[in-house]
Parts: structure tokens; sequence; C-alpha cells
């Protein structure tokens, strides 16, 4: 008898267990009300920031490009691309070719910046900068060239021109001093100078989602949305030029870089947040910005879950109640590791051994627990990113006064494209919120190299056009 009474315990014990983890899951999984609340807050904050009378306090900014077309086709020439502020930094040679043979060729190289640089002086991650494109240069032979560069600057700009942009804050794992507030192309040109070894023509400062929309939009014109869900989550689009009132002029379209990982900044999403969001950023090297971000990118995913993780083994419910050194470190939980934990293919065993390579040792009930969390956090973040979405399919949608829309999204990202779920979970949800919409998402092949040429090819054409 007394050993049933003490089964009974555990036992009890274990489904009181069970149901603490439930509860503190509970508050990620996010109703389809909930979901329409965010897709609406969004479309109000998108408002906000078109608006000239909210604009300076807005939160999602809508910063203008001054990319007024999609591709034609008719783009020609050979091209230099940066592509800075995603998972690596690449310096890049784009050849395109017009004509009845259109032709993309694209050269690169990927370069390491060092954390130290990333977070050191703007000069030194300036010098740094063009220290990789003479690398890059001699590499290919093209020192002498002067050849026209697009810049794919993957942070928050505000754009006066194609070749201007002022930074607002750094974003992700950027924090280099002196850069917010000054127009980054100038930071690079003086860089060029200092050097004093090539000349280049800065034609095109470039966000990473237009530079995938544009990309996307080559092969296929019906796209004009671009989002990337990787390291950072952010969004663009075709916006009426009327509806535009920071920017001069009535007629046409033009590229709107939401910057949409500041939504929430304002506390609108506060009621979704839980305590491990709010921990994360207080964690972050940039306490109480981009809150969405936090939620639904790559670069935060995995300090969420770490962040419950502790929770979790701090009452008792995992790793024998220990904390250890590795769950103590930032950063551990790369997008990589979240993919294989929740690939469907992967054993339980498996499981562990990517606990244990992380240098945490799990049981199997353990294993259970993290991917179970994994789960939680990943889906939150396709869902709430699939509402964003929602809402900018839907203005489109009625910018355009129709009943029905069919749009191509352009999209890229190491989330996206790397994670198990998030990719099906995110077209689902858009899907089910935006019901008046047919969205088709298009993968964009190196979208910031290619876009980033493509830009500035329009660029430099129009330049011809203004000269005449
Ligand atoms: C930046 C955006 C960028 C996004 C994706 C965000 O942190 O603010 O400009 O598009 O990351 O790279
Ligand atoms: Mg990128």
């Amino acid at each position: 008898a007394k050993g049933a009474a003490m089964v009974t315990a555990v036992a009890y014990r274990l489904t009181e267990q069970a149901r603490q983890i439930q509860q503190t899951l509970a508050e990620f999984r996010l109703s389809k009300t909930q979901l329409l609340e965010v897709k609406k807050r969004m479309r109000v904050e998108i408002e906000r920031g078109l608006k000239k009378d909210s604009h300076k306090e807005a939160t999602v900014k809508m910063l203008p490009t001054f990319v007024r077309s999609t591709p034609d086709g008719t783009e020609n020439g050979d091209f230099l691309a940066l592509d800075l502020g995603g998972t690596n930094f690449r310096v890049l040679l784009v050849k395109i070719r017009s004509g009845k043979r259109r032709s993309v060729e694209m050269h690169n190289k990927i370069y390491a910046i060092p954390i130290e640089v990333m977070q050191g002086t703007g000069e030194e991650l300036f010098d740094h900068i063009v220290h990789c494109i003479s690398d890059f240069l001699d590499y290919m032979g093209m020192k002498s060239a002067r050849l026209p560069l697009g810049f794919t600057f993957s942070f928050p700009c505000l754009q006066t021109s194609l070749d201007a942009g002022i930074l607002v804050t750094w974003t992700k794992g950027f924090k280099a001093t002196d850069c917010e507030g000054e127009d980054v192309v100038e930071l690079l040109r003086e860089a060029i100078k200092r050097k004093e070894e090539f000349e280049l023509d800065v034609v095109a400062i470039v966000n990473d989602t237009v530079g995938t929309m544009m990309t996307c939009a080559y092969e296929e014109p019906t796209c004009e949305v671009g989002l990337i869900a990787g390291t950072g989550s952010n969004a663009c689009y075709m916006e009426e030029m009327k509806n535009i009132e920071i920017v001069e002029g009535n007629e046409g379209r033009m590229c709107v870089n939401m910057e949409w990982g500041a939504f929430g900044d304002n506390g609108c999403l506060d009621d979704i947040r839980t305590k491990y969001d709010q921990a994360v950023d207080e964690n972050s090297l940039n306490e109480g910005k981009q809150r969405y971000e936090k939620m639904c990118s790559g670069m935060y995913l995995g300090e969420i879950v770490r962040q419950i993780l502790i929770d979790l083994t701090k009452r008792g419910f995992l790793f024998r109640g220990q904390i250890s050194e590795t769950l103590k470190t930032r950063g551990i939980f790369e997008t990589k590791f979240l993919s294989q934990i929740e690939s469907d293919r992967l054993a339980l065993l498996q499981v562990r051994s990517i606990l244990q390579q992380l240098g945490l040792d799990s049981t199997c009930d353990d294993s259970i627990i993290v991917k179970e969390v994994c789960g939680t956090v990943s889906r939150r973040a396709a869902q709430i990113c699939g509402a964003g979405m929602a809402a900018v399919v839907d203005k489109i949608r009625e910018n355009r006064g129709l009943d029905h829309l069919d749009i191509t999204v352009g999209v890229d990202g190491t989330l996206y494209k790397l994670h198990p779920h998030f990719c099906r979970i995110f077209q689902q949800t858009v899907k089910e919120l935006a019901p008046k919409c047919d969205v088709n998402f298009l993968l964009s092949e190196d979208g910031s190299g290619k876009g980033a040429a493509l830009i500035t090819a329009v660029g430099c054409r129009q330049r011809e056009l203004d000269a005449q």
C-alpha cells in the first residue's frame, strides 16, 4: 500500500509538473482573435507611419526608398554590391545583361565582421568594409574600374534620395559609435577616400527587403512585396505615392521600407508579450526597441527559448534543476540549432545529442520538453509575422479598390529558409487572416546582392536621363 501511495505521489507530481509547463507555454499560444488583433494594430501603425502629422512619433516608420518601379528587364551593366546586416557580410560583382538573352552573373566573397568591429567605432567599421572591398577588387582584378556600387545596408535609414540615407538606429548585433544620425553613404565615401586605393561611384543605398522584392520582381512582375525573416525581421511593398505624405508628389508608386521590427515599441503589443520577451529585451543591445522583431526573428527566438528553459530549470522541471554555465550564455541557440531540434526527422536521441553539443546534459524527458518549448516559440513567431503580412496585403488590396488581390511576395532570410516549420505556419496564417488575398511566395536567390545591382542600374539610367 505504501508503494502504491508513493507511485501515486510521483504520478501526481509529474502531472502537476506537466500542467505547469503547459501553463507557461499557453501564453505563447495565440488565438485567431488575438492574431486578428495583431493584424489590426499593424494596420493602425502603418497609417501612422505614412501620415505627415504622426510620422515623427510613429514606431513603424514606413521609410521612403526612392525606388519607383520594379525592374523591366532593360537593366544592364556591371555593378559592385555590398551586403551588410544579415548573417554574412559580402562583397559582390554583379553583371546584368538586358535584351533577348537576359542574364545576371554574380561573383561574391564572404567576409567576417568581428564583434569588436560591429560594436567599435564607426570609422573602424567603415574602414573594415573598405578593406574588404579592396581585397575583393584585387581578387577580381578590377581595381581601376570605378564601378557603380549599390549598398545593401539592412538597417532603418531615412532616405532623402536613392543615394542618401541617415541611419535612424542600429538594430540586431550592431552598435558602432558615431553612425546613428549620419548619412551612411557619406561614411562609406569618406572611408573609400581615406584608403586612397580605388574609386567607386556609390549610386544607391538599399534595404535588404527592397533588394529581395526587386530580385523576385525581375523574374515575376507581380512581386510587389519583400519580406525578410532572418536574423532580423522586416517588410517592404509598393505604396501609392499619394499615401506617402512625407514625400512630395502624388503620381504612381514608391517602395516603402516598413521597418516593422519596431512594431510594439509604443507598448501596443504589451498584452501579448510575456515576461520572457521582456527578459530578452532587457538583455539585448537595444532595450525597448524592435519589440516585434524580438518576438519573431532568428536572432532572438533562441533567446526566448533560453529564457523559458532557465525559468523551467529554476522551477525544477528541467535539467535536474541545475542551471549550467551554457544555459546562462547569450546566443547559444542559433537558428540552425532550433531548426535541427524541431526537425521531425530527428529522433529524440538526436535532439539530446544536439543539446549535448551545446553543453546541456539532458534526460529523455528534458529533450521532449525542450523540443516543445522550441516549437511553441517558433510557431508564435511565424503566426505574428503572418499577421503583419496579412495587414500589408490587405492594405495593398484596399489601395487598389479590389475585392480580391493576387500578389507575389519575395522572401529571404535564414529563419524562413532553414527552419522546418516557420514558412508553412507563416503562409497558413496569412491565408487565414487575409482571405481576400491570394498570396504567392517566391524565394529570392541572393536577393540582397542582385537586388542592389538592379536598383543601381535603374539609378544610373535615371541619372543619365536627368543629365540630358
Ligand atoms: C532592420 C531592417 C532589416 C531587417 C532584416 C532589421 O533589424 O531594422 O532594416 O530589413 O532587420 O534584415
Ligand atoms: Mg540578408
